[in-house]
């Protein structure tokens, strides 16, 4: 008689996607175990963004970028409610620095309208001089619903669910390979320090974040079937020394790769400068500028926006990386969620690129992997 498998659901990676996901199984009335390499949830990706609640302002209509953004930030604003994470709607201001970059405005506007944005705001440089007496612009949108949360709360209020239903997250645990066993469960190869344990699961999500690059060739795909590769593109920011000049987010027109050096708050009001993008080939969270050309960079991007940023007034801040799996100078990649249809294994789903706005779009991403996992 075939054994039953030691868990019904294994989740890889203990970021906010993996606990999300956990916790949509485990609402579900599954048992959902998160298997994560690290000492805690949130040490990678998830805890080095700029923890922006964003719109759904710049993905192409029917991406699942858009459709998760939009879904995911109003369920992520109500989930900051119920489990008391600090979050607040504070709004953004994308600015037109030339006239030139209204047509890009205009262009951000048509898509958000296309994603079900519908509450961006036209701003002369007089009204969003109105807002913010700082900001430097000829035309900006306003989007009212753009906001802020604190990731490292959220990520902890995500595994207070999981412990209260029926999951858990088991710390220092590295997922080496999985195999398909005859019966159609996998066979997890798990490292724990020095010692190596195998365990059966009846569902496996991967959602390991940059780790999907070394995870490519470990995971029982089917004949034929070639995972996305991921790439690392990192990006630094800067702090604020001081009192911070703005009220809302500030956004320029973006840029290859990323968003522009933008301003964000966090919830205890630091005004925090970039990420810019540098693509590197392996995962190194070094805050690298010898030369201070990174931060003469910053302070002629910042200026284009806020003319009066004071000389040496920004200091390193930290660093985080976005797996990518779009090349340098290609258009960014929708994120890629690959179920049993795409990759011919019944009840597995990996994650591939899950830049941003995964942050925002956690939740309704989370929904999404477990109808796709399509079990029950
Ligand atoms: C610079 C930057 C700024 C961003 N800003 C925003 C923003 O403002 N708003 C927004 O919505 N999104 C933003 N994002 C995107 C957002 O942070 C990510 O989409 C999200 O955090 C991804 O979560 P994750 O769980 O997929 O990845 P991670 O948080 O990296 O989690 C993956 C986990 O898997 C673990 N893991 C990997 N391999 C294994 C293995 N073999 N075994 C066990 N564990 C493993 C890792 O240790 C890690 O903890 C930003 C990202 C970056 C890099």
């Amino acid at each position: 008689m075939a054994h039953p498998p030691d868990i019904e659901t294994a989740v890889i990676g203990g970021g906010v996607i993996g606990l999300a996901i956990a916790v949509a199984c485990a609402n579900k009335g599954q048992e959902a175990i998160v298997f994560e390499r690290n000492e805690d949830v949130g040490r990678e990706v998830s805890s080095r963004s700029s923890e922006v609640i964003h719109a759904g302002i710049y993905y192409p209509k029917g991406s699942l970028k858009a459709q998760a953004c939009v879904a995911g930030r109003k369920r992520l604003y109500e989930f900051a409610e119920r489990n008391a994470v600090p979050a607040k709607r504070i709004g953004k201001l994308i600015v037109a620095t030339t006239s030139a970059e209204i047509a890009v405005l205009q262009k951000f506007e048509g898509l958000a309208y296309a994603n079900g944005v519908e509450d961006l705001r036209w701003l002369t440089a007089a009204d969003a001089r109105a807002l913010e007496p700082d900001v430097g612009c000829v035309a900006a949108l306003f989007s009212p619903s753009t906001g802020i949360i604190d990731s490292h709360a959220l990520m902890k209020a995500l595994e207070g669910c999981l412990q209260a239903g029926n999951g858990s997250v088991v710390l220092r645990s590295q997922l080496r390979s999985a195999l398909c066993l005859p019966d159609g469960t996998f066979e997890l190869e798990i490292a724990s320090g020095t010692e190596i344990s195998k365990l059966t699961a009846r569902n496996l999500f991967v959602a390991g974040g940059l780790g999907m690059a070394s995870l490519r060739d470990k995971l029982p795909f089917g004949n034929g079937y070639e995972p996305p590769k991921t790439r690392f593109a990192k990006g630094h920011y800067f702090t604020l020394q001081g009192r911070a000049p703005f009220q809302h987010l500030v956004y320029p027109v973006p840029v290859d790769g990323g968003l522009g050096t933008h301003l964000t708050l966090d919830l205890q009001g630091t005004a925090r400068f970039g990420p810019d993008v540098q693509w590197i080939d392996r995962i190194d969270y070094m805050f690298d500028d010898p030369d201070g050309k990174r931060r003469a960079d910053f302070e002629h991007s910042i200026r284009r926006y806020w003319p009066a940023l004071p000389d040496g007034a920004l200091e390193p801040g930290y660093t985080g990386i976005r797996p990518k799996i779009s090349s340098k100078g290609e258009p960014p990649a929708d994120f890629e969620i690959h179920g049993p249809e795409r990759h011919g294994v019944p009840r597995m789903v990996a994650l591939y690129g899950i830049e941003s706005p995964g942050l925002t779009s956690c939740l309704a991403l989370a929904d999404y992997c477990v109808k796709l996992l399509g079990t029950q």
